[in-house]
């Protein structure tokens, strides 16, 4: 595409030469990263997060909660809706700017709960959602919804009506289940494979209507360890890159070494990267999207402009933000990543501010 932009007076040049200009990663799924988890609801926190995910080329997010009593949840998505909703006013920090929130769970199916905690998650009830919504005063985004529930659909349908993308995740729903789910509004799948009915050719469950459904896009963690990269070319070649979403399902351990982390009301254990919680069960990644972007290109074969999508546009059309974020365009926002050959992040701009700062 072609198209002319009037260049302002005063316009700063900057020349990358060979280097690759991208638009900035947008992150739908992350708990935390450097040291610090999101459920903290400072605006330190939020702070060290937003400047950690700029260095990885990541220009927007959702800050995700993790089930917690709804108390502690309540509280921790008042204060995290207010950082957003001053984000770039009273709160001035350089670094990816949180865009709403996003909620994982507490309707998640206890037999797929993977580490939320079994003591608070929730039959799904539209009173809880309403305390939640409420609390997060304009900034919910998305939410975590396990469709074959009883009273999911109730619930689903309620977000919608709020302007609440629903994903579908933490479930054992059937295929007929995720179906209905879909039908009532359901436009998205939570972390793919993860946490999900296995597949069976019998009984393919949710994760065959997430394969073969293209109203839906995918969540996919592509850290070569939560889904084999051999799971990760089906997907590609089912939705297409034009229905994958990278995330990280970043933990707060993200960018730190080896060692046991905050992730809500527990801890998690790091080893070799990869983090688990109590009993093994492996939990969100320690991974950030430039890598999961090489990665999707290397397992898939895909060309890395092919992939790029998956962790610019994809996301932001699923928000609908896709007039302002996802793109490089006339009347977007400069959110940008500047990428050497190797595609490891040089710099990156957010509102076409430098945010890495070196
Ligand atoms: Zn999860």
């Amino acid at each position: 595409m072609s198209s002319t932009v009037a260049i302002l007076s005063g316009t700063i040049y900057m020349d990358y030469r060979e280097r690759i200009a991208a638009p900035g990663f947008i992150d739908l799924h992350i708990h935390g990263a450097f040291g610090r988890d999101l459920m903290e609801g400072t605006e330190d926190a939020v702070a060290a997060v937003a400047t950690h995910l700029a260095r990885h080329g990541t220009t927007s997010f959702l800050p995700t909660t993790v089930t917690a009593s709804l108390e502690r949840t309540v509280e921790a998505v008042r204060r995290l809706s207010q950082i957003i909703r001053s984000w770039g006013s009273s709160v001035k920090i350089r670094g990816a700017e949180p865009l709403g929130i996003h909620f994982e769970g507490p309707f998640l199916n206890p037999e797929k709960r993977g580490v939320h905690p079994a003591a608070h998650i929730q039959r799904p009830s539209t009173e809880v959602l309403e305390r939640l919504v409420e609390a997060a005063d304009g900034t919910a985004r998305v939410l975590t919804l396990a469709p074959e529930l009883e009273g999911a659909l109730e619930v689903l349908e309620a977000a919608r009506s709020r302007g609440i993308c629903v994903g579908m995740g933490h479930s054992n729903a059937t295929c007929e289940e995720a179906e209905r789910a879909i039908l009532a509004g359901a436009t998205h799948a939570i972390h793919t494979y993860n946490a999900m009915r296995p597949f069976l050719h019998r009984d393919p469950g949710i994760i065959g209507t997430v394969l073969t459904d293209d109203r839906i896009s995918a969540e996919l963690i592509c850290d070569g360890v939560h889904v084999d990269p051999t799971a990760v070319r089906l997907l590609a070649k089912s939705k297409g890159a034009g229905r994958i979403i990278l995330v990280t399902d970043g933990l707060s351990c993200t960018g730190m070494p080896d060692g046991s982390y905050p992730l809500g009301e527990f801890t998690v254990e790091v080893t070799g990267g990869i983090c688990r919680a109590s009993g093994g069960v492996l939990a969100g990644s320690t991974m950030t999207l430039d890598a999961a972007l090489r990665n999707f290109s290397r397992f898939t074969g895909l060309a890395y402009s092919e992939c790029l999508p998956c962790a610019t546009l994809n996301p932001a059309k699923l928000l609908g933000l896709e007039k302002k974020k996802g793109k490089i365009a006339p009347g977007a926002d400069a959110d940008l990543v500047v990428l050497d050959a190797s595609h490891s992040v040089v710099e990156t701009f957010v509102g076409g501010q430098p945010a890495i700062g070196r």
